[in-house]
């Protein structure tokens, strides 16, 4: 036998029994956010390296360490996604769609980071996300982060995840606190780890989001953004505070969620579970009012979200709030002899046409009785239909019930699509 060929680690099959998952928990989204009034956009999987060099920052996780990235048959560096918001304000760029104009579009699919696999944390993974440009206010930073609570309500998850919120403020005021930030970690520069130590110059605001608990002492006495928030920004949190509390969303204030990504300025937030191990973060996001011009369009206020689709999904499994498993048929069309057989796939087609919200399954590979019935079984179908030799013959088929205590019946194949009509 020769050897199996394996999916490359951290890269996972999406088998039949959880796409049912998936797919409830991506009705859910799209209808969501189709009740504000957000636009589906997608763009390609793979774009040039440089523009998540440029949007995400140079010492960050991902441009660092994390990225998919190969030279093309023509030299340039590309790179497998490894975030969709770079890609959305690319293609808004590209397209005319941000200059001057108010968009709400949202787009799901894979993003790609060679991380280390982990439960909650994978090679490929899934995102949605959603990008508000051309608002500046509070108001639309408070929508995208109701819009997210209206999800988790949807889902029946409120009680399990919660709000952390932070202000950036501008990018002058993060200058300031900067300073003040790599001051401190100079004083306590023996206590760092490597990680720390090596972004303390570079980007010392990732220092704050480390996941070290040995630092977790020394980072919680450290200065805090808050103080050195600009007055704008600080009016701009505020407000965003007071939406959100007429709107009943708590929320907790978290002055070292920074955030792995540079573009983000002023709001930031996470929604958190406890329920996932390490990996709790399930959607992030924050605004970006830079990033639009940095990537070379005109300065356009933007805010988004993204959310990670298997740790939802994984966090749905674990707390047993996904819908059961449904049945893959309602009909199940078994047929017996010959010219039975010739038939079935047309009666099945006709009955397809008459009843087009019915599963039909048609039993292939003939056999007889009871092997038929098995597979009607495992189908999980209501109704067992059986053409018979001599009932095709005469015009007939059998109705059979599969789930209930009922005769089975026979009727005419012209009334068959009524009959079963009226049955639910
Ligand atoms: P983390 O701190 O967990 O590494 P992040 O800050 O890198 O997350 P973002 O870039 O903000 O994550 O992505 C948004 C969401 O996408 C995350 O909150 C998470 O739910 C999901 N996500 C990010 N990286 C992965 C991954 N490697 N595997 C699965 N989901 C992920
Ligand atoms: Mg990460």
């Amino acid at each position: 036998m020769s050897k199996q060929i394996q999916a490359i680690r951290g890269m996972n099959d999406c088998l039949p029994q959880d796409t049912p998952a998936w797919q409830y928990v991506e009705q859910i989204l799209r209808q969501t956010v189709a009740s504000y009034g957000y636009s589906e956009i997608r763009f390609p999987i793979v774009e040039m390296t440089e523009l998540f060099k440029r949007s995400i920052g140079e010492v960050t996780d991902i441009v660092e360490k994390e990225m998919y990235s190969f030279a093309d048959r023509n030299g340039d560096s590309l790179t497998l996604r490894p975030e969709g918001t770079a890609c959305c304000v690319r293609a808004g760029n590209e397209h005319g769609l941000l200059y001057n104009q108010e968009q709400r579009l949202w787009y799901t699919g894979p993003m790609f980071r060679h991380e280390r696999p982990q439960k909650g944390r994978y090679r490929q993974f899934h995102q949605f996300g959603l990008e508000a440009f051309g608002i500046a206010s509070a108001d639309i930073d408070a929508e995208v982060i109701i819009l997210s609570s209206r999800l988790w309500q949807q889902l029946g998850l409120t009680p399990y995840v919660k709000l952390e919120l932070n202000s950036l403020g501008s990018s002058d005021a993060r200058a300031a606190y900067r300073d003040a930030l790599v001051a401190y970690l100079e004083q306590h520069k023996a206590l760092l780890d490597e990680d720390s130590l090596r972004r303390m110059y570079t980007n010392p605001l990732r220092v704050l989001d480390s996941k070290n608990p040995a630092l977790a002492e020394i980072l919680a006495a450290a200065p805090k953004l808050a103080d050195y928030l600009d007055d704008e920004s600080a009016a701009h949190f505020a407000r965003l505070q007071q939406l959100l509390t007429q709107a009943g969303v708590e929320f907790s204030l978290n002055p070292r969620l920074v955030r792995g990504l540079d573009y983000y300025n002023k709001t930031v937030f996470e929604w958190v579970t406890t329920e996932l191990g390490a990996q709790g973060t399930v959607c992030a996001g924050g605004r970006y009012d830079g990033l639009v011009e940095q990537l070379g369009g005109k300065a356009t206020p933007a805010v988004g979200f993204a959310l990670g689709l298997e740790r939802l999904v994984l966090l749905l499994q674990t707390l047993n709030l996904l819908p059961a498993l449904p049945a893959a048929a309602d009909i199940y069309l078994m047929a017996l002899g010959e010219a039975a057989e010739l038939a079935a796939l047309s009666v099945a087609e006709r009955l397809r046409t008459d009843l087009p919200l019915r599963r039909i399954m048609v039993h292939c590979g003939g056999g007889n009785l009871k092997k038929q019935m098995k597979r009607a079984d495992k189908s999980g179908a209501g109704i067992g239909l059986i053409l018979g030799e001599e009932e095709l013959a005469r015009g007939e088929i059998t109705v059979k019930w599969l789930r209930a205590d009922k005769p089975q019946q026979t009727i005419l194949l012209t009334e068959l699509a009524n009959a079963l009509a009226e049955q639910a």
